[in-house]
């Protein structure tokens, strides 16, 4: 079966096709992506109606490249499989209405997916995908959340954050230090040349004894320090000072993730550890993970590095481990919703 697969939830189109047939790993075919970051760069952050407009203006040029790409025609389709949710109503709603509609005039079924089991489901696009049961931390600008997964489907949430996401963290310390937005990367980038201990930065719910997190004290301690270091206009404060700082911020951010996958993998019992999402890109967080884990016997799976992030691959990809476990209930006949607001595993 070919599985077209939809992406809109927030600021990136994306479209793939994966290729399913019997017990063997699906296979990508094709994926397009466009990243609207440049186009939300200008406000410090995404402005959903702007979203919504841009990928009307994208979707069906990336739908073309992908086809083009695979050499198939849309009539090769077999089913389409579009994010229902979570994210930005208005995004959320070109991606499933072009994926709906499509399905209705190729007689195709349409299948909604959740954008975090895209993301959770993301490291079966490797060469090496990890077997079931794993503990996934699932690290991106909206979620952080640890689950126990069992199977495709199972997903029982051991933890998750009380307040901002560790990509939010990333963010606001980024902005707060004057990078561009999505300042994730640009801290990172920046961080190398920092010394990470030269800011204590406050690491919450370290010691909580649970899977939990709090990553909202630490922009504020990051204000506090970038007001210490002086005015952030003209040359603002000096470049090593910055890169302190935000080696210190990443710092902080990796020791409590690492530290609460350990956590759950202790709870669990579990040996395999699935990273997913933006913050999963992070070298420090890899880094970490990895001799953490190397230390208790503990394997880690991560997406490929240009996958963390969305992307149409993990949609299509998560249908196609549906539809190879007889799991789709798969609609036809047009009409839809989205859900801006869903919990994985409800
Ligand atoms: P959600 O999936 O929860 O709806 P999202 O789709 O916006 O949110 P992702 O696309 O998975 O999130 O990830 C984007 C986030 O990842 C941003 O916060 C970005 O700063 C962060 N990020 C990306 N690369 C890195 C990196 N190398 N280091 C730290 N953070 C990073
Ligand atoms: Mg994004
Ligand atoms: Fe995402």
């Amino acid at each position: 079966q070919r599985i077209l697969g939809f992406e809109s939830s927030c600021d990136e189109t994306g479209v793939a096709l994966v290729e399913v047939a019997g017990d063997a790993p699906p296979r990508l075919v094709a994926q397009a992506l466009h990243s609207q970051i440049s186009m939300h760069q200008a406000y410090g952050g995404v402005v959903p109606e702007l979203a919504s407009r841009d990928h009307v203006r994208r979707v069906l040029p990336l739908t073309r490249e992908v086809l083009s790409q695979s050499g198939l025609a849309l009539q090769d389709v077999d089913m389409i499989a579009y994010t229902q949710g979570p994210g930005l109503a208005g995004a959320l709603l070109v991606g499933a209405g072009v994926a709906v509609s499509l399905a209705a005039a190729l007689d195709v079924p349409a299948l909604p997916i959740h954008h975090l089991e895209g993301h959770l489901l993301s490291p079966f696009l490797s060469a090496d995908p990890p077997e079931f049961p794993f503990v996934a931390l699932l690290v991106s600008g909206g979620h952080t959340q640890l689950m126990r997964v069992d199977a495709v489907g199972s997903y029982e949430m051991l933890g998750e954050t009380i307040d901002d996401a560790a990509g939010e963290a990333f963010d606001k310390s980024a902005k707060l230090l004057g990078l561009p937005y999505p300042g994730g990367p640009h801290l990172a980038r920046m961080a190398e040349f920092g010394n990470p201990e030269a800011y204590a930065l406050p690491r919450p719910l370290l010691h909580s004894g649970k899977p939990d997190f709090s990553f909202a004290g630490l922009k504020t301690a990051v204000l506090t320090q970038v007001k210490k270091i002086g005015p952030d206009g003209g040359s603002g404060p000096c470049d090593q000072t910055k890169a302190d700082l935000a080696a210190s911020t990443q710092a902080a951010i990796v020791d409590v993730l690492v530290k609460k996958s350990l956590l759950a993998l202790t709870e669990t019992g579990l040996k395999r550890l699935v990273v997913a999402g933006g913050v999963g890109a992070n070298a420090r967080l890899r880094e970490q993970l990895n001799s953490a884990c190397a230390k208790r016997g503990i394997r880690v799976h991560y997406p490929e590095l240009l996958l963390c992030t969305d992307n149409g691959a993990m949609i299509a990809m998560a249908a196609a481990l549906r539809v190879q476990r007889g799991m789709v209930q798969p609609q036809r006949g047009g009409g839809f919703e989205v859900r801006p607001r869903w919990e994985l595993g409800s």
